[in-house]
């Protein structure tokens, strides 16, 4: 069964722009004539025989969830096919600079490419047209004890190109994420970056508080909880505990978000972001290892590594800073749905959505707008991780990590194994995660979280023995130079 799926998958992937041009015979060959998401999901119940119980998908939403859909705008659609060759010309453009920084090589200050050009690129349109086709994959994978559904439904449209943002608007503060670029590293600063994520004695010793479980409202939950703070206000960071009671199947309970900023005064934030609860699981102790004790960890590390340069970074009074948000209550108590799940996040995007920023301003612009990514991690730990792009409009800083781990590979500050970034989009999966209450407010998300999920996803087995440290080595390294290049910092 897991087998035919995947081949499902693989092939419709490997053959995406032969598949395109191909029109509407995609969906004839891979879903036999389904013509829209119910038809495909129709598809997915004819060739697993209907018996899928969408009520386990848990982080992956249920085909009636893809209502979701709605909600998002649907130009991510009209970027489906512009993606893949953006993608393509970021790497290139990536390459060219790393070129130059060779050359510079033993230099760390370099120049960087002018906003035009940047903008230049970014905003080349890809001419004609390939044609309106829609494609539906659907992958479902079955463990035990959970059920996995993939659904992917993605649309693509003639691009007529987006109009360039007019000189006015890109003076806008909030519009400033939308012509941010990195700095590039050099070889040498990706070398000292990689020095620096390494000490894996230091992730281990801030990682083994978190190993507990902590479902909402225990001791561990708080204990947990007490750590992120102490870790966060011990390296001067501006941490918030953010509480809220909200109904639950079991009750009502009081959940905390933890919010810390390094620079509360920067108008804008890269966010980073992972869920500290754990799941309610009856048949045992559940760790939650991968979910999320070890995307916790890294955050904690990435703050306790780079302490002084990021210290640095924030005297400088740079405009753009570094924020975490430890969510709680991402896990359902009962069966995860619309209103079960996503306790923490949810609130939180409210929250922001409500509150203006700059206060009184006339614009309507509120503190969401002070986002300019948001970086979301979960399932992080085991050896088995493929990410893909799932956002067209953070297609370019997909691309980016994914340019990190090739060039800190080939640099071989990297432990061998394939790569976890794969160059291929996957659009509209359907899967839930703290990032939803943010996208469906315009937050560009940046999700990093395997697929397919972890097999030991929601098993007692996602514990220490479930962990690969290699791999968590190289996620550290690869997110050190992802963030350094964000926010220009140079160790
Ligand atoms: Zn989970």
């Amino acid at each position: 069964m897991m087998e035919e799926i995947r081949v499902k998958i693989e092939t419709l992937q490997d053959e995406e722009r032969e598949l395109i041009s191909r029109g509407k015979k995609i969906k004839r060959e891979v879903f036999e004539g389904s013509d829209d998401k119910d038809e495909g999901l129709e598809a997915v119940r004819n060739i697993f025989g209907g018996d899928i119980d969408y009520g386990e998908f848990g982080h992956y939403e249920n085909c009636e969830g893809c209502a979701d859909e709605e909600n998002i705008d649907d130009s991510e659609n009209e970027q489906f096919s512009k993606s893949f060759m953006e993608n393509r010309k970021y790497l290139s453009k990536e390459n060219d600079k790393r070129e130059e920084l060779e050359v510079e090589e033993g230099n760390d200050e370099v120049e960087e490419a002018s906003d035009e050009d940047e903008n230049g690129w970014w905003k080349e349109n890809i001419s004609g047209c390939l044609g309106g086709v829609r494609t539906c994959a659907a992958m479902l994978l079955k463990t035990n004890a959970c059920v996995a559904l993939l659904y992917t439904f993605a649309a693509l449209h003639c691009t007529n190109g987006h109009d360039n943002n007019n000189k006015r608007s890109r003076i806008l503060w909030y519009n400033a994420k939308n012509t941010h670029t990195g700095l590039g590293l050099s070889n040498g600063t990706l070398q000292e970056l990689s020095r620096l994520a390494s000490d894996l004695t230091q992730f281990q010793a801030l990682l083994a508080p978190l190993m507990v479980t902590r479902v909402v409202g225990t001791q561990g939950h708080s204990n947990v909880r007490k750590h992120l703070v102490d870790t966060m206000e011990g390296l001067n960071w501006d941490v918030e505990q953010l509480s809220f009671d909200a109904r639950t199947p079991v009750g009502h309970k009081t959940f905390t978000n933890v919010v810390a900023t390094l620079d509360p005064s920067a108008t804008r934030r890269l966010v980073i972001a992972c869920h500290y609860d754990s799941k309610i699981d009856t048949r045992g102790d559940f760790i939650g290892a991968t979910d999320s004790a070890v995307p916790c960890a890294m955050m904690l590390h990435l703050a306790a590594a780079l302490h002084s340069q990021l210290s640095t970074h924030s005297l400088k009074q740079s405009d753009l800073t570094l924020q975490f948000i430890f969510f709680d209550g991402e896990e359902a108590f009962h069966r995860w749905s619309n209103t079960d799940s996503l306790y923490g996040s949810r609130n939180l995007a409210a929250r922001l959505h409500n509150q203006p920023y700059p206060p009184n301003n006339q614009d309507n612009t509120h503190e969401l707008h002070r986002m300019d990514l948001f970086v979301l991690l979960d399932l992080l730990g085991t050896r088995d991780v493929s990410f893909y792009s799932f956002f067209p409009n953070t297609q370019q800083w997909y691309a980016r990590m994914l340019s990190f781990e090739r060039r800190l590979g080939e640099l071989q500050l990297l432990n061998s194994r394939p790569n976890m970034f794969i160059d291929k989009a996957l659009h509209k999966t359907g899967i839930q995660d703290d990032h939803i209450p943010f996208l469906k407010r315009d937050v560009p998300i940046l999700h990093l979280i395997p697929v397919p999920f972890p097999s030991v996803w929601h098993e007692l087995t996602d514990n220490e023995q479930a962990l690969h440290y290699p791999t968590i080595d190289n996620l550290n390294r690869i997110l050190f130079a992802f963030t350094a290049d964000y926010l220009n910092i140079v160790p």
